[in-house]
């Protein structure tokens, strides 16, 4: 099928490292322009269905779900807008749950906390490997 497509986008990076210099866990090659998909962060949380690998244990700080550190870090997304959409909004009671109450979280609390949410797409099992897998260090 013959799609209609645009341009490719232009480099807008310049000397610009700043997230590459960002990535904790150096998924992003030293150059640029490449990411190394299975030493991410988000991939690791959200998309891999096996253990975390044990090196990444200092690696990932208090991350549960995703990342995206190289998205705050980007210079270009001071530009972005915030939504306006309010499907989008966050449970409210996601933004009031303690550190206590998310490491003892059930399954039943999941389900309330993110139907209809990207997260269901890491499963209970998943978050709850995550958040095992955090560092008490960093709590
Ligand atoms: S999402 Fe996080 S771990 Fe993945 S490339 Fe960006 S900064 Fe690195
Ligand atoms: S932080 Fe943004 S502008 Fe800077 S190198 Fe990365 S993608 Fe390019």
């Amino acid at each position: 099928m013959e799609l209609e497509y645009d341009h490719s986008m232009k480099d807008f990076c310049g000397t610009c490292s700043r997230c590459i210099d960002a990535c904790p866990t150096e998924a992003i090659h030293e150059n640029g322009y490449l990411l190394d998909a299975s030493k991410c962060i988000s991939y690791l949380t959200i998309e891999l269905k096996d253990e975390l690998p044990q090196d990444y244990k200092n690696k990932m700080g208090n991350w549960m779900f995703g990342c995206d550190i190289c998205q705050d870090v980007c210079p270009w997304n001071r530009f972005s807008k915030p939504h306006q959409e309010p499907n989008f909004l966050p449970h409210p009671d996601l933004l009031s749950m303690t550190n206590r109450e998310w490491h003892e979280i059930t399954d039943d609390v999941f389900k309330k906390l993110f139907i209809g949410s990207a997260v269901q797409r890491t499963k209970f099992k998943g978050l709850k490997r995550n958040l095992n897998f955090l560092n008490p260090d960093n709590e």
